[in-house]
């Protein structure tokens, strides 16, 4: 691939065994009955053993919690066993073995790690004849995509059953890393020594945390890639990003992005969308059509997404081709709000009491389960409070899934209204080797649904921040976010925190950090996808953000010359407009970031400020002169 980029298929994935398990799963996909032992003369189950006429000499794969294990010098054994039933398929295929096996002393979790490079027109007949041996598909809600598939199996030495991964590469720049990383370790007792000791810390710090060991341990080897001279090559401008979704988010990231000298390609339907400004090039279409997605991708170098509401087809089609940041995962995990809501649970996060519901008879129990006031919300595509009603009384709930106005049976989430003390948000960015940089809390709030203001940082006791950066970091780290994930919190009245929302991408709430963090949200996450390291996540001074919402009927939109020449007067005050041509009530048409003293200071300058914004009405001023 070009020169300047990162190759198509550097996607760092957690390895599979530090994915809890999680929506997606495909463990089930591996739980069909393998008959590794059976032989044509075992009558001892009778007639009802099923003995097939060939067994495979893989046997099936077993997913276990991470645990460190001192290594075990059958591991080459296995690794060279392996590697001779592949060479009697493909003599032509070099096997490496690589990974914690590979190396005397080192500890792990026991995996035989094997690692083939080809051509990308190959991969597809080696991962055939891996299948034909017994390897089956890598488990875990987040595998490889097929261009770079990683086949699982395992095989039975001496009565200890060994794992296997076997990854199949289209290149050689990763496989050489992965080689220059064991041979460094192999040649220097007190790297092996230092590694071991990351992990014994890492196990023995606490309950190990899958996520935790995966992060740590990616962000310790990419410094020993670095110092080697054998890290992965970032994405560098003149690059070209490609990004799903032209409306302010995708503006704000463009902005960012051209600031650091990549290009720029929008998919939208709207070829005036915000992003269109400041795009390079753009491709129209909706959000659902691979096609024009896959054009997008022929243009681009990595590809983000700046909204949830993408068909899941387009980004699997597009994983396949270049690398999608954050990722496949976040997205499909965040794009169902039920979906989400299990996985919240399955990460150990609270969210409010929740029930599906797709009756009218349903949603009478849940509100009986749960209690009223309830929120009823659609499981996809709500945005901005829109898709949710509020029922507070037993009489509204009949026709309320009508109102809602989904097509009947569509599952829908109903869930406990609370009473809040306040809503806070936090922004994690997290690098393509697994760094992570959180930005300081942010204290929201929203009006009908809509955010309005956001204060940051947050003045809390300390103790909440970090909580909150905690289960940001947390998930960021489970979803194998390569980008910026935003958590939206509701913080109790008794302090605890309960997970309303997660995006994986910038948001709303972290508009502030353009003026008042040391990076902001929108170049951290490019920063990310592009698989450079992250900018200081600091807060540099108090700053509110406070959203410049439309009025009145739906007409071009101008604002009032002198009323902006006004709001401006105010030298902590900026202005962001969004470029939207048309203004509507309650649409987002850009925001206002003040700083000050205080948050509350630089609230109370950024509300004056837009105050004084008004919108015209179309006849009223073409545009004034200075
Ligand atoms: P959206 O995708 O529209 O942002 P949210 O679920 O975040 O949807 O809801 C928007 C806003 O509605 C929240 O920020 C919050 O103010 C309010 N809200 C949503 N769910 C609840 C709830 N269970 N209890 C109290 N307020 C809620
Ligand atoms: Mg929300």
């Amino acid at each position: 691939m070009r020169g300047t980029s990162e190759h198509d298929t550097a996607v760092a994935r957690a390895d599979i065994d530090d994915h809890p398990v999680g929506p997606g799963d495909q463990i089930a996909d591996l739980a069909d009955v393998h008959l590794e032992g059976a032989s044509s003369d075992d009558v001892s189950h009778g007639a009802a053993v099923y003995t097939p006429s060939v067994l495979p000499p893989i046997g099936p794969y077993e997913r276990r919690p991470a645990t460190l294990e001192p290594w075990d010098p059958r591991a080459i054994e296995v690794a060279k066993a392996v590697a001779e039933l592949i060479h009697e398929h493909r003599p032509d295929l070099v096997v490496e073995h690589i990974g914690s096996t590979a190396v005397p002393g080192l500890p792990g979790k026991g995996i035989v790690d094997l690692s083939i490079a080809t051509t990308p027109d190959d991969v597809p007949a080696v991962a055939a004849m891996l299948r034909d041996l017994g390897f089956g598909p890598q488990p875990g809600p987040d595998p490889w995509p097929p261009g770079r598939p990683m086949l699982v199996g395992s095989i039975v030495r001496a009565g200890t059953t060994f794992r296997i991964h076997c990854h199949v590469l289209p290149e050689q720049e990763e496989l050489k890393r992965d080689i220059a990383f064991r041979d460094a370790l192999l040649a220097d007792p007190a790297l092996v020594e230092g590694y071991a000791a990351l992990k014994t810390g890492i196990v023995t710090s606490g309950p190990l945390e899958p996520h935790q060991y995966t992060y740590r341990k990616q962000a310790w080897i990419s410094d020993v890639h670095r110092k080697l001279g054998v890290e992965r090559r970032p994405i560098t401008p003149p690059a070209t990003i490609g990004i799903l979704g032209g409306g302010q988010l995708g503006r704000m990231i463009g902005m960012a992005a051209r600031a650091m000298g990549y290009r720029i390609v929008v998919l939208d339907p709207d070829p005036n969308c915000p992003a269109s400004g400041i795009a390079d090039r753009m491709v129209v279409s909706t959000y659902d059509d691979v096609g024009a997605a896959l054009r997008l991708a022929s243009f681009s170098d990595v590809v983000t997404y700046e909204l949830e509401h993408v068909a899941t087809e387009v980004v699997d089609a597009i994983d396949v081709v270049k690398p999608v940041r954050p990722g496949r995962l976040p997205l499909h995990v965040t794009q169902d709000r039920i979906a989400e809501r299990r996985f919240l649970e399955s990460a150990g996060v609270e969210v409010a009491d929740w029930r599906e519901v797709r009756t009218t008879e349903d949603l009478r129990r849940a509100a009986d389960e749960i209690g009223l006031p309830l929120r009823l919300k659609v499981s996809t595509g709500g945005y901005d409070g829109r898709g949710q009603l509020r029922l507070s009384d037993a009489s509204e709930i009949d026709g309320a899934i009508e109102r809602i106005g989904r097509p009947p049976g569509e599952p829908l989430l109903a869930e406990t209204e609370l009473a809040f003390a306040s809503e806070v948000s936090i922004v994690v960015a997290r690098s393509a080797v697994g760094r992570i940089a959180t930005f300081p809390l942010a204290c929201n709030r929203h009006d009908e649904g809509i955010l309005v203001e956001s204060l940051a940082p947050a003045s809390l006791d300390p103790e909440i921040p970090e909580r909150a950066a905690a289960i940001g970091e947390r998930l960021a780290v489970m979803m194998g976010i390569t980008g910026t994930l935003t958590v939206e919190l509701f913080l109790m009245p008794d302090q605890r925190l309960i997970a309303n929302e997660l995006a994986p991408r910038v948001h709303n709430s972290g508009h502030w950090t353009i003026e008042g963090a040391a990076t902001s949200q929108f170049e951290q996450h490019v920063r990310a996808i592009c698989g450079l390291d992250l900018g200081a996540s600091d807060a540099l001074t108090p700053t509110a953000m406070v959203n410049l919402l439309g009025t009145g009927p739906a007409r071009e939109a101008h604002l009032d010359s002198l009323g902006l020449a006004r709001a401006m007067a105010d030298p902590t005050v900026h202005l962001h407009l969004y470029d939207k041509r048309q203004v509507f009530e309650r649409r987002k048409m850009g925001h206002v970031t003040a700083i000050g003293p205080s948050t509350e200071e630089a609230l109370a300058r950024a509300k004056a400020a837009v105050e004084l914004l008004r919108w015209t009405d179309a006849a009223d001023e073409a545009g004034g002169t200075a």
